[in-house]
């Protein structure tokens, strides 16, 4: 065998040794609670899929008649000829949708939160800015801040009184907060209206990765910046489009200026190639529904399911955090037994992902639960039932 592969070997049975070794599951029907993996029907609370859209036949059926309208590819990047009708539509529509939070607003399309947060970054600060960034921010942000080659600062988790000193002290020109609105592995929210405060008073912008809130957030679904009632020239907003949304993408809104500069600047938006417009057509469909009656209705179950497996609960060493979203976890401690508990629960039809390091902190894996509107509250009195007898018995 050779060298090279001798030592990615050796490296993977190190990764196997202390219960790392990461592995995926192969799905066969929508991702819905009730899909079917390995030919096997499973009660699934792994999806971020919070407003059971995915499966939805309306915006099924808009992805089937978008690739009739525009076919299966969007054929090249936007700036060459890749930039559909839909594209632009779906542009609009997200761009009305923030309006109220966001001065002069404008939306860019991206394939994925990935590349829209390496793209805002990127395009945003440069090796002049000093860019201080949450220490739970997504590994999207992380990277993104690192490719954009500015001075990055971590300041801990919701501190901040520690930000507020690192901001005082800085003397660069451009300054940028950034993090994530709903903390993707613990759940709880950022405290915005402090950190906009202080984004207003150093006249830094703030970044915001609303991920886990898009669609959720707020009484009409247009996130955190609603749920806070929040608008400020000085925000510059990342919403997701394949978790809420049920489809795929993000979208990075702010004031049309800051949007032009990305068209002109940003790399992962110019150099590849436009999403299947079909996509695009789809998430119309998806933004009518978030939009109206079945949206809000949708909701309301989603919170009422969130209050029903935080307050029915009941566990004495495994620990839950104080969480008010669609992200329940509950923290187990070691790796080994974190995955032994998910085996566990796999055996017994229960899908539930055991979240280890480096995605949190070494000593806090955890089952990661998360919760959909297309969850009944059975469902989740099952799965409160599931975990606490686990607990007894590990
Ligand atoms: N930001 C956060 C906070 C996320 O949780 C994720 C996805 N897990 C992303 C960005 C990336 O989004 P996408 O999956 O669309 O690439």
């Amino acid at each position: 065998m050779s060298k090279l592969i001798a030592e990615l070997d050796a490296q993977l049975a190190h990764i196997d040794a202390q219960s790392l070794r990461r592995r995926r599951r192969v799905t066969e029907t929508p991702s819905t609670p009730r899909v079917q993996v390995d030919g096997r029907a499973m009660l699934a609370f792994c999806s971020n899929d919070y407003l059971g859209l995915a499966a939805h036949p309306k915006i099924i059926a808009a992805l089937q008649q978008g690739a009739e309208l525009y076919g299966a590819g969007s054929g090249a990047s936007h700036l060459i000829s890749g930039h559909s009708r839909a594209h632009a539509q779906l542009e609009e529509r997200l761009a009305q949708f923030v309006a109220p939070q966001i001065d002069n607003a404008r939306a860019l399309y991206f394939c994925t939160g990935y590349m829209a947060n390496l793209a805002m970054l990127g395009a945003l600060a440069g090796s002049d800015a000093d860019l201080f960034s949450e220490s739970l921010n997504h590994a999207s942000l992380i990277d993104g801040a690192r490719l954009s080659r500015a001075n990055v600062q971590v300041y801990p988790h919701g501190d901040l009184e520690k930000l507020s000193v690192l901001l005082a002290a800085s003397t660069a020109v451009k300054k940028m907060v950034v993090t994530d609105s709903v903390f993707s592995m613990d759940g709880d929210l950022a405290d915005l209206p402090r950190l906009l405060a202080l984004c207003e008073q150093h006249d830094a912008w703030l970044v915001v990765d609303d991920a886990h809130g898009f669609g959720v957030l707020g009484a009409d679904g247009r996130g955190v910046l609603e749920h806070f009632n929040l608008r400020s020239p000085n925000l510059v907003y990342m919403g997701t489009l394949g978790k809420a949304a049920g489809v795929a993408g993000a979208f990075v809104a702010a004031h049309a200026s800051v949007i032009e500069w990305m068209v002109q600047r940003a790399r992962p938006y110019i150099y590849t190639t436009a999403a299947p417009p079909a996509v695009a057509h789809a998430l119309l469909t998806s933004l009518d529904i978030i939009e109206g009656p079945e949206g809000a209705a949708r909701r309301t179950q989603l919170h009422s399911l969130i209050a029903q497996f935080s307050q029915t609960l009941q566990l004495t060493t495994w620990q839950t955090m104080a969480s008010a979203t669609a992200i329940q976890p509950v923290v187990i401690g070691a790796n080994d037994v974190a995955m032994q508990v998910a085996a566990k629960l796999y055996e017994r039809g229960f899908w539930v992902p055991a979240i280890r390091p480096p995605t949190v902190p070494v000593g806090t894996a955890r089952l990661r639960v998360t919760l959909s509107a297309a969850h009944t509250a059975d469902d989740v009195a099952q799965l409160v039932d599931m975990l606490q007898q686990l607990e007894k018995e590990i």
